[in-house]
């Protein structure tokens, strides 16, 4: 099945139904934009983490990770920058009080406008001088455009003033920037060294988004590499072909992956580029790539009072390190994945027959075996015999209902790459039958076998 031929639809039924992914606060009707993840959707997110953590930390010498605060110094946002320019150029409309982005009314008004170009005046006469209405209710009285900024500020202690104003942090790189020497002196690294993390970050986005594709909090997998100035063009071209090999490594096909190079830059980079995954509903970005110069460190050294320079130990020289930034977005590579791995597959036209399957990498797959009794009258010696040995070794799952071939589709329908049935011939010759989900073959094998089995086809 091609992806484009795949429903959001479908794919969020899917995850809704088998506890994947729920609305956020369901039962108070949801909370635009937030959403949960269940059972499996829990357990493939980490075993996604796993596999990056295993690339980019534990494969990579000189790859530090660390897990900052989501709360930091007020300070560090205007070091960055954030507090001054991070905003979206917002407008409401008079008649029906819906808030829009002036350069999204241009863009789906026409799509070679290119808004992202214009300043804020250029905006509100371009909507003016092409009557742009609104989209929600059809008419054209808009207010000015103000700049909204997109960090969530909340209140620190008992009294609600400016004084303690702190922000949820909206992207996880400046907690490695602002521990750019303690990791440098505790870990004892010479350049190039990178620091990584994991963890949520929040944008006020007004923005819907396609399922969890745009959301308000989020998490990311980022990584920052330190490096000599000279050695950023390398290593900047270097970490655009080593992400783009981290998601085929995850199963998604070349074809379905492509670079998007900016053209326009932040006032910092000296080069940027994405990674788009083909979503059913069109290409979106997965990851990025961000030459920072030495943009960062040098806007906290000023903003702090603390010097960020490196010493190198060969030329005694003193110098503020250039950044070669990696970032994923870790809920959009989870959808890009179950996007990909989505399929129905035609068993038998005649009977009309059609299975659900989630191709997931075996790495990522919630569960990486299902153990099925042929009859509820083996179960016991199912769970002694097969479930109690191999638990320990991997997520396994246990399902005694409903027929085999119903077991077999329902672990195909959440990505569960083995299923191990244990029959009435398992208590005499000490054999399963395995069966792997994406040829439905089926081998028997004995069960002290069957953990290397798995284990070897379910690496990363
Ligand atoms: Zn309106």
């Amino acid at each position: 099945m091609n992806n484009q031929e795949k429903t959001m639809d479908k794919i969020v039924a899917l995850c809704k139904n088998r506890g994947f992914i729920f609305a956020g606060s369901d039962i108070y009707g949801g909370l635009a934009n937030t959403w949960d993840y269940g059972p499996l959707g829990a357990r493939l997110k980490n075993n996604v983490k796993d596999t990056w953590r295993k690339r980019f930390i534990q494969e990579r010498r000189n790859s530090f990770e660390i897990d900052a605060d989501i709360l930091m110094h007020p300070r560090v946002w205007e070091a960055s920058g954030h507090v001054a320019s991070f905003s979206d150029p917002l407008l409401d409309c008079k008649e029906c009080k819906m808030r829009f982005r002036a350069d999204n009314l241009i863009d789906d008004f026409d799509p070679e406008a290119h808004a992202d170009g214009m300043t804020k005046e250029e905006m509100f006469d371009y909507i003016k001088a092409h009557s742009i209405p609104c989209p929600h209710c059809g008419k054209h009285n808009f207010t000015d455009i103000r700049e909204f900024n997109l960090m969530f500020q909340t209140f620190r202690g008992v009294t609600n003033n400016a004084k303690s104003v702190i922000y949820l942090r909206p992207e996880n790189a400046q907690g490695e920037y602002v521990n750019f020497l303690n990791v440098q002196r505790t870990m004892r690294a010479k350049l190039p060294f990178s620091i990584g993390q994991i963890g949520k970050a929040f944008r006020n986005e007004i923005t819907p988004g396609n399922f969890t594709f745009r959301t308000i909090e989020f998490e990311q997998m980022e990584f920052q590499t330190f490096c000599h100035e000279g050695d950023d063009t390398g290593l900047y071209n270097y970490f655009k072909e080593y992400g783009k090999r981290y998601f085929m490594d995850l199963g998604i096909p070349e074809e379905h992956l492509r670079f998007h190079d900016h053209e326009k830059l932040a006032h910092y980079a000296k080069a940027a580029c994405d990674i788009e995954f083909l979503f059913p509903f069109g290409w979106g970005e997965i990851n990025g790539t961000h030459n920072r110069t030495n943009f960062d460190l040098t806007r906290h050294q000023e903003y702090s009072g603390q010097k960020m320079e490196y010493l190198d130990p060969d030329t005694n020289e003193k110098f503020i390190p250039f950044i070669v930034e990696s970032t994923y977005g870790l809920d959009r590579t989870v959808l890009a994945l179950i996007c990909e791995a989505y399929d129905e597959e035609v068993i038998d036209a005649e009977k009309n027959d059609t299975r659900v399957v989630l191709h997931l990498s075996p790495a990522v797959a919630p569960f990486k075996c299902a153990v099925l009794p042929l009859s509820k009258k083996l179960s016991e010696a199912a769970i002694t015999n097969v479930y109690d040995k191999i638990k320990g070794s991997f997520m396994t799952d246990f399902d005694e209902t409903g027929s085999i071939g119903k077991r077999y589709r329902r672990e195909d329908e959440i990505g569960t790459p083995f299923c191990v049935t244990y029959d009435f011939d398992s208590e005499n010759d000490g054999c399963v039958t395995v069966r792997e989900r994406d040829s439905m073959e089926q081998v028997r094998i004995p069960i002290g076998e069957l953990e290397a089995y798995i284990s070897d086809r379910i690496k990363f």
